[in-house]
Order: structure tokens, then C-alpha cells, then sequence
């Protein structure tokens, strides 16, 4: 398999991906929100939801499953809830338009939720509590997809790989951002792996028989492990009923089962909420009380924040750019 890559600068990462989206259907402010989150993740270093899952983005445009111009609409159901629509757009633009209307509710309520609906999302969390949290505020975001984990002890994929994303905001250094997966490992990085012909470690899946594998392939047409067990798999669980049951949006095996398997996200829903650190009771502490803490944790050898990579890997994209696999170019290419 090709491993060689062509080096890109992030504006023609940018320009790739609208014009690609853009000839297969999307309008500027649909194929701008799924350009600046592709191009994002390229230059974070988080491959597995950068230009690789662009024909993704176009089978759903080609299959008629994703509505390329779609406008998403805002509805308050309570002063500290907005309920964002996505008329089944792509789930960047609905973000990009509710995020405004989440921040001005919890600065009003101190903390407020903003479900999603009749969205279509394949894309890394941390770029929807990032902004959240740039602006001030603890964010959290979560969202299911289509059957790929075992509840534990059991036999059937029946969960998403569910990620979850936590953000805090810092004085004078970018915001703390963890952005996980509920399945040990992202299906990204196994579709990643599978590219690029690496094994996977022990323990991140099994094949469609339910026998413990290490090959990609394999674990592609399988199904894959919650990580730590059973701990895992009820964070699975919760974001099931979070992002599905309490927003009125379908579970992973609901999604799957109306999708036309078209290789792109099926449409389902997600679910957010942010606090104000100031309106918590401890508006002159927690800032520094929360560096207290990281410092702990960083004073460590070997202990690190999550996000730090990512933040390492963008000052390095933003002066030369980012290694683009040719094999991905190819198959845009072939578009
Ligand atoms: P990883 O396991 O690579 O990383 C999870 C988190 O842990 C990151 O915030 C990472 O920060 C942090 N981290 C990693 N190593 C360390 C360490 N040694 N010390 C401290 N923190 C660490 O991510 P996943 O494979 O679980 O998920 C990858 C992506 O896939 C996510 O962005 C997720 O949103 C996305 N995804 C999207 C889905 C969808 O349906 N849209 C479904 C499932 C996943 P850092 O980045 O700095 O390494």
C-alpha cells in the first residue's frame, strides 16, 4: 500500500474540500462548515476525520441522502434550551449556526443544552466544545453514529463509537479539550490502519464471527471492544439515550437501519451543553484553582494534557503545512 504523501498548505487543504463538496452539491456556507472542520483536523494532526473522509461527505451528496443546501433552524424549547434543526444537512453548518444562540443562553442561565437534530455528523468532536470553550465556557458534546461496539458481555455491535468531548477554558493558554471515542479504539483509526496495512494492538476488536482479531479488515466487518469494559460501554449507553431517546433522535441501530449504506454518516442527532465557570459560585477561583491542577498533572514525567499533541501538531501546520496521503488525493481525485 502507498505510503507517500504530498505536502499541502492548510488553505489548499481548505479550497479541496469546498470545491469538491461544492461540485457535488453543497452551497458555500455548507461546504465552507465542512471544509474549516476538515482542514481543522488535517492540521491538528487528527487525520482519520481530515480529507479522508471526504468521498464520505459525497457519497451521502450523490446518493441524495445529505441535502447539500440545507439551512438549519433554531427553536428555544425552554430559556436554556436550543433545539437546533438540521433539515438533514451535514452537522458542521448546524453547529456553526447554533453555537451563537447556545453561548448567549448560558451567559443568561449559567448553563444550557443544545440538542441537534436531522444532522449528519462524521467529524471530531473537539472542534464543535473548542470555540464553546474559547468563548469562556465548560463544554460538552456528544454524538452516536451506526452499530460498531458490543455492550459488554454481549455478541452484536449495538452502540456507536460514541465519542464524547469535554472542553475548559484557561487564562492565557488554549482551552483543555478531551475528545474520545467510547470503543477503545475510533473507527477512523481502524479505516486509518486498514489504509495504511498496520495491525491493530490486542483488545480493540473482533471479526464478524466474534472471534478477537487484530486486522482492520476484519474488525471493519466485525465489531469493535468498548474501552475498560463494562465502564465504557455504559458511557456508550449514555450517549445513546443522550444524543437519541432524550432529544427524540434515533439510536445507532435506529440510524443504521433507515440508512441506505451509502458509506457516509447516516442521519441521527447529537446533543450539547456549556456552563459558565462565573456563574457557578467560585467566578474568582476556578481559573486558577483548575492550573492547580494541570500543573499537578504535567509536573509529572511522562503525564500530559489531553489536546497538548494536537496543539504541538497545528503550530507545526500553520508554518509548513501537513503531509496529505497520496492514497486519499487519489480516491478525491477519482470524484
Ligand atoms: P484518541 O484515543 O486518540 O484520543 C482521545 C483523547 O485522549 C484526546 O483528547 C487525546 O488528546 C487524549 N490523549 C491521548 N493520549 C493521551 C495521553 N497520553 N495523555 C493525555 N491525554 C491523551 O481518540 P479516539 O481514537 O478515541 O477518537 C478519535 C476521534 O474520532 C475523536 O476526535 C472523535 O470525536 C472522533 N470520532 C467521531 C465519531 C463520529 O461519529 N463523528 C465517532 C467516533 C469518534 P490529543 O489529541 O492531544 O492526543
Amino acid at each position: 500500500m502507498s505510503t507517500q504523501t504530498k505536502q499541502m498548505s492548510l488553505s489548499e487543504i481548505r479550497d479541496l474540500a469546498t470545491k469538491t463538496l461544492m461540485a457535488h452539491g453543497c452551497d458555500t456556507q455548507n461546504a465552507g462548515a465542512v471544509a474549516d472542520i476538515i482542514t481543522k483536523a488535517e492540521g491538528d494532526g487528527c487525520h482519520s476525520h481530515g480529507l479522508m473522509r471526504l468521498p464520505g461527505y459525497v457519497a451521502t451528496l450523490k446518493s441524495g441522502k445529505v441535502n447539500g443546501k440545507a439551512r438549519p433552524t433554531i427553536r428555544k424549547l425552554a430559556p436554556a434550551v436550543v433545539q437546533v434543526n438540521g433539515h438533514n444537512g451535514f452537522a458542521p453548518y448546524a453547529l456553526q449556526e447554533g453555537r451563537a444562540h447556545l453561548i448567549e443562553a448560558v451567559k443568561t442561565c449559567g448553563i444550557a443544552a443544545m440538542p441537534l437534530i436531522g444532522i449528519h455528523h462524521f467529524a471530531a468532536l473537539w472542534t464543535e466544545v473548542e470555540p464553546v470553550a474559547e468563548a469562556g465556557l465548560v463544554g460538552f458534546a456528544c454524538t452516536s453514529y451506526k452499530p460498531a461496539v458490543i455492550p459488554a458481555g454481549g455478541t452484536q455491535a449495538l452502540y456507536g463509537t460514541n465519542p464524547i468531548a469535554f472542553g475548559w477554558p484557561r487564562n492565557g493558554n488554549p482551552p483543555m479539550v478531551f475528545d474520545q471515542a467510547s470503543s477503545v479504539m475510533a473507527r477512523g483509526e481502524v479505516m486509518l490502519a486498514a489504509r495504511e496495512g498496520h495491525a491493530l494492538p490486542e483488545g480493540v476488536g473482533v471479526d464478524a464471527a466474534g472471534n478477537p482479531t487484530t486486522d482492520p479488515d476484519e474488525v471493519l466487518n466485525g465489531a469493535l471492544l468498548a474501552f475498560g469494559g463494562h465502564k465504557g460501554s455504559s458511557i456508550a449507553m449514555m450517549v445513546e439515550l443522550l444524543a437519541g431517546g432524550l432529544i427524540g433522535e434515533s439510536f445507532s441501530f435506529e440510524a443504521a437501519a433507515r440508512d441506505n449504506g451509502d458509506g457516509g454518516p447516516p442521519q441521527g442527532g447529537e446533543f450539547m451543553f456549556a456552563i459558565d465557570p462565573n456563574l457557578m459560585g467560585n467566578a474568582g477561583g476556578w481559573a486558577d484553582h483548575a492550573e492547580k491542577l494541570f500543573d499537578k498533572i504535567q509536573g509529572q514525567d511522562g503525564a500530559r494534557l489531553p489536546g497538548q499533541r494536537r496543539h504541538t501538531n497545528r503550530t507545526q501546520s500553520a508554518k509548513s503545512g501537513v503531509a496529505v496521503s497520496n492514497v486519499v488525493l487519489e480516491k478525491i481525485a477519482a470524484l
